[in-house]
Order: C-alpha cells, then structure tokens, then sequence
C-alpha cells in the first residue's frame, strides 16, 4: 500500500475530529475549515501524512481548566471557569490572548488556539498557538469587580505561562485595563517583571503602536490585496463590524487611505453612516468605547443622517470593501449573498473566523478577493511577538520603526498566500495559500523533532 493510500477524505478526517470532540462544533468547524486544504496538500507530500501531522496538530498539547472564585461588590462569591489552550509550541512558545466574555467555552477556545498555531507560524516569527480565557464578562462590572477577578484568574495561570513557556495578550473582553491587572498580579506571585503577558501599557514595558497593531495590519494587507489587481483604497466604500478594538483601527487605517467607512456595529446592532465616518467621528466613536463604555446605537443620536439598525449585521450595506470585526460566525450565507450581489470587491477578515464556513465558500466560489483572518489578523500578534523581544532586549523602539515592520510583515505574510495559493491562472485562493503556508513551517519543525 502506498502512503498516500493512508490519507483519509476530509469526511472521514472530520468524523474522527468529531468522534473525539463532541458538541465542540466551533473547534470542529476551524479544523475542517484548515483541513480541506491540507489533505490534498499531504497527498503531494507523503512525509507529512506519515507524520500524522494535521493529526497532531488538531489535539492540542494540553488544555489548563480551573475554577475562578471572585467576590462581588454586594459581597456574594462568583465562581467562574478559566482556561489556558497550550495547542502546539513547535515554533515558538505559546502565544495567544485571552478572551472573557460569556459566551467563552472550551470549544472556542480551542478553535482560536487552533487558528493562532497557523497565524503565528505565517508571521515567521518564533511563536506557537495558545489561547485562554474565561466565561466571566467584564461588561457591567465595576473596576474593583473585574480586579478582584483577574487577580484570581492570574492565581491560578501564573504557574502554566512564563516568557519562555506561554505568553498570553489581550482579546475580546481583555484590553488595557485586564492586562494590567493580570500582569499586577503576576508580578505579585512570581516576584519577577518580566514579559509574560503582552498587550502592556507603554509605562510597563508594553510596546508601541501593539493596539493599533491589529486593525492597521488588516489594511496593510487589504492593500496588498488590492495592489497585485492594480487598485487602491483610496475612494472606495467600506463596510465594518465591530467597534472594539480591530474595528476602530481597521476603521481608522481605512480613512487614512482614503476609503469611506460607512459602518460600525457592537452586539445589538449596526450604525450607518452615509456620509461616511471620518476620522472626528471615530475619534467620538472611541472615546465612546473605551472610556464611557457606552453602546454604538449613540451614535445615531449624535450624527445627523446616520441610522441604527437594532440587532441587525450590516452586509446589506452596498460596498466595495468589507471588514468583519466583530467576532466568529457573525457573516453569515445571507451576508455573503447580499454581499456578492452588491459586487463586492474584497472581504478580508479582521476576527477570528467571521465567515460562517459556507460564506467563505461562497466568497472562494466567486473568487473575490477574500482574505483569511489567520493571514490577515496576523499582525496583532506580530507586534506582540516584537514586544517579546523588546522585553526580552530591555530596549524599546519608536512608533514610526514598528509600524514599517508590521508593514514589512503584512507584506511578507501577503507573499507567502501568493506562494502556496496562486492557481495556474494567476488568481490567488488565500485561503489555501494561508493555510498551506501557516501549516508548512509547523510541520517540518514537528518532523524534525520525531514522534513528541
Ligand atoms: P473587543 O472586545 O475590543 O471588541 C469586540 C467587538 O465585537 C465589540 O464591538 C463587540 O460588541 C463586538 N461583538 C462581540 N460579540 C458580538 C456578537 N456576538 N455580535 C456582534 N458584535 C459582537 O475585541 P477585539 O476588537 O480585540 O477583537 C475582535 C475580534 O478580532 C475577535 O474575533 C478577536 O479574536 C479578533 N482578534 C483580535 C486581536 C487583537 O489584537 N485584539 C488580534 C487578532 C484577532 P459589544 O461591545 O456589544 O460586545
């Protein structure tokens, strides 16, 4: 029998998948998602297969459960659950955020670690896949509350992390504020200041331009995109998700580039803006988010001309461009139709998994361009893997030198889908191109080590 003969279809892959994960259907959905490029690609290439590498890869290397008891400020306990998915250190430490929100489960958390293996093996930088988290939501608790709760979360994960083991950051529900405490905390047990956590305020050895990081690299590699089809941002309409942290620098990248966003959403609905929203506006928008913690629905008192749309995803909105930044799943087939029929130009993926699996066939049938989250994201954690360095270095470097690296990266990132994604056409799939290029370096890193 020849080896190829061992390679299962992807049904029986994901059946397997399945069997041994059940009811986890996001983490199901990112593998089946990565695995219908890889097993034609192991087919080509034996040594891989007989690695059972994609195999490997889809059981993580450890997943830390443990119990988080805090106590509110009407003094009743809480008991919360907390996670850290360690999924594959071939390249690097872990590294991955954490993400609170109630929606938070195993499975979610899998699927991200799952992902952030691919994104940080395309980065080229020395980081592996990990991702943590809890059911606990920040939003409506005081800042003693969400204190009292990171500290006990961080009792417990200190002795799993560590900068040369496992280096969390930020994520939905984790920003300034929670790093802060988390890293506090730390500190506090372990003795030591060191770079176990990234996404840190600049006074405490967090690097420049890391909130940015994200949002900006989604444009820098809309912008590659967009250049190897000979067009440009400038003048083009923008539709985007979200109004956290990806979403309002993606927003604001776009409006330096000269495109017009029309959109901005948070879980109760979309605002749109026909005029566009400029970059006062976002300024409004931010100071709304971050220091009022107030809804985006406000923002259609304060703008004449603007409409919110209660508990709706704003893909109806005729544009040429579309950002989801929001959260998994939120695009959806009917968005992706209504997408397609207004003659989108591009879709690139600011969260992790935006596209529903049928969305992102939708998008690769019609063979728009449509960039893949783990490609496009990717500079977030970039910059984080420069904060590693930077700690480690006990150096710090200047906005305008990080910002021509990430550039360089999202450019690196954007040839590497070319690579292992152009057809004999001289289209390019990125998705498989991300995915055939995230899952070589791991792979051959894990070949040289044997059967670990
Ligand atoms: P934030 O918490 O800053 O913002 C999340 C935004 O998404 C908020 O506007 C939130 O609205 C909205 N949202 C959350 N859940 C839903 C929902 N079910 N339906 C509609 N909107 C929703 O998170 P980030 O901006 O950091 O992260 C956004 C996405 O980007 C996530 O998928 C994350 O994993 C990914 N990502 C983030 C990186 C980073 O550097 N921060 C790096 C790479 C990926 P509301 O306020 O109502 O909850």
């Amino acid at each position: 029998m020849t080896l190829s003969n061992h390679c299962p279809d992807l049904e029986t892959f994901i059946d397997g998948v399945r069997s041994r994960n059940p009811g986890q259907d996001e983490f199901i959905q990112a593998v089946r998602d990565v695995a219908q490029d890889i097993i034609p690609f192991v087919r080509d290439n034996p040594e891989y297969n007989e690695g059972e590498i994609l195999r490997r890869i889809a059981e993580p290397d450890r997943i830390v459960s443990f119990r988080v008891c805090w106590e509110d400020d009407d003094h009743n306990i809480r008991v919360e659950r907390g996670w850290r998915v360690q999924n594959n250190n071939a390249v690097g430490p872990y590294k991955g955020g954490l993400r609170f929100s109630d929606n938070v489960t195993e499975s979610v958390l899998k699927f991200l670690a799952f992902e952030q293996t691919f994104k940080n093996s395309l980065t080229g930088l020395p980081m592996g896949g990990g991702k943590g988290g809890s059911n606990f939501n920040p939003k409506g608790k005081s800042d003693r509350e969400v204190m009292r709760f990171c500290q006990s979360f961080m009792t417990e994960l200190y002795r799993h992390i560590g900068p040369d083991t496992d280096v969390p950051a930020g994520d939905i529900g984790v920003g300034s504020r929670e790093i802060g405490y988390l890293f506090g905390q730390y500190k506090r047990l372990t003795g030591r200041w060191e770079g176990a956590l990234t996404g840190k305020a600049s006074e405490y050895g967090g690097s420049e331009l890391r909130t940015e990081a994200t949002g900006y690299g989604v444009v820098y590699f809309l912008r590659e995109m967009l250049s190897r089809k000979d067009e440009e941002l400038d003048g083009k309409t923008a539709v985007v998700s979200g109004s956290g942290n990806v979403a309002l620098h993606a927003a604001e990248k776009l409006i330096a580039e000269g495109a017009k966003v029309l959109t901005l959403s948070d879980s109760d609905g979309f605002i749109h803006d026909p005029d566009g929203i400029d970059q006062d506006k976002l300024d409004w928008v931010k100071t709304l988010k971050t220091e009022k913690r107030g809804r985006i629905s406000e923002y259609a008192e304060e703008y004449n001309g603007a409409e919110f749309h209660q508990d709706k995803a704003p893909w109806q909105v005729d544009c040429d461009l579309a950002v989801p930044c929001a959260t998994q799943n939120e695009l959806d087939e009917d968005g992706a139709e209504a997408l397609l029929d207004n003659d989108v130009l591009a879709v690139v993926e600011g969260a992790n998994m935006p596209s529903t699996t049928e969305a992102a066939e939708r998008f690769r049938e019609a063979g728009i361009l449509f960039g893949p989250a783990k490609a496009a994201n990717a500079g977030g954690v970039a910059v984080s893997g420069l904060e590693m360095s930077q700690n480690s270095g006990r150096v710090s470097w200047e906005h305008e030198k990080l910002d021509s690296m990430l550039t360089e990266l999202m450019q690196d990132i954007h040839g590497k889908c070319v690579e292992s994604g152009e057809g004999e056409d001289g289209a390019v799939d990125y998705v498989r191109g991300a995915n055939i290029a995230g899952f070589r370096r791991v792979a051959d890193a894990m070949l040289a080590f044997g059967v670990v």
